[in-house]
């Protein structure tokens, strides 16, 4: 089987271990003869088994797949959108605020991450779960907050976080009380990859999410990397994901008040060494990034200031 049952009626289907990204994980709703895709994932893994693990439950893709629903449109998550669907015609499904990302691939690399040149070109030719080597494709339906998707007799609720990237949400199965937090709320403990965000997302917006997303009462958390929790520890994960941010931006206020000021990157060499805060290890712009995001919403705090030229203090 290409899939795995997680809880009766979801699937799992897991991509290969992928260093620092462990487990790309899609998932397969599967209800009446009625099956939805959430999360595609790459376009080659585990995106090009997801066609096999329709067929191998016994279900039809052409005829019984009523949608590739995406959390958000980053290429680990999203990339196999488009070629699932010129496979089987179903309609995609995301965001109206990620829905960029699927039309032009190359604004992940253009307009997502703060990067200098040289990591740009990097990036370009990784071979990694992020690389873009794929063409643009328009979304079917934009998705919105509150809405709800059907597949069978199984509802699911959309709810917008806009935390990791200005598009992301997650989905509410209501009747299994499983939640599938995409990137909101990931799995990787102790790891800097929980409290990514990309530059159109928010450090407010995450916190807010996380805060709305632990009160739903779910049992079960399905993230987009690494393995699905089931019923008791589920809840550790909102708490680990905003231990984790709050401790980032703890480590920012710290560093930055020990130099006085300091540019991005004095900030992100200044979190390398400190090594209080996990790092990344192969792609060093998603720290950025997440710094330049995070000083963003520290001054909407008015807890620090940008004095120019991309130089921050802190506001005794
Ligand atoms: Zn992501």
């Amino acid at each position: 089987m290409a899939s795995t049952e997680i809880i009766p009626g979801i699937q799992v289907v897991r991509g290969k271990f992928a260093d620092e990204f462990g487990f790309i994980a899609s998932y397969l709703i599967v209800d009446e003869n009625e099956v939805l895709v959430i999360d595609p994932g790459t376009a080659g893994d585990p995106g090009d088994r997801l066609e096999k693990a329709i067929k191998d439950l016994g279900l039809e893709p052409k005829n019984d797949l009523v949608g590739i629903l995406c959390t958000h449109g980053h290429p680990d998550h999203a990339a196999g959108a488009g070629r699932l669907k010129k496979s089987v015609g179903a309609p995609i499904m995301i965001h109206k605020d990620d829905a960029e990302l699927l039309r032009t691939p190359a604004d992940f690399l253009n307009k997502r991450l703060v990067m200098d040149r040289a990591e740009r070109f990097s990036m370009k030719f990784d071979k990694g779960p992020l690389r873009v080597n794929y063409r643009g494709i328009d979304a079917d339906e934009l998705i919105s907050h509150g809405q709800k998707i059907s597949v069978g007799e199984t509802v699911l609720r959309v709810i917008h976080t806009g935390g990791h990237s200005a598009g992301h949400c997650a989905f509410f199965d209501v009747t299994r009380k499983a939640l599938f937090s995409g990137d909101e709320v990931n799995n990787f403990p102790n790891d800097p990859r929980k409290f990514y965000v990309d530059k159109t997302g928010s450090i407010i917006a995450k916190l807010t999410a996380l805060e709305a997303l632990s009160k739903l009462g779910a049992d079960h958390l399905f993230p987009a990397h690494d393995s699905p929790h089931i019923f008791a520890d589920a809840r550790l994960q909102f708490e680990a994901v905003r231990d984790g941010v709050i401790h980032l931006q703890d480590t920012v206020l710290t560093l930055l008040s020990a130099r006085g000021d300091a540019d991005l990157e004095q900030l992100v060499f200044d979190i390398k060494q400190s090594r209080s805060v996990p790092i990344t290890l192969s792609y060093d712009a998603l720290l950025t990034t997440t710094l330049h995001v995070t000083l963003i919403s520290l001054s909407e705090a008015g807890l620090v200031r940008n004095l120019g030229n991309g130089v921050w203090t802190t506001v005794e």
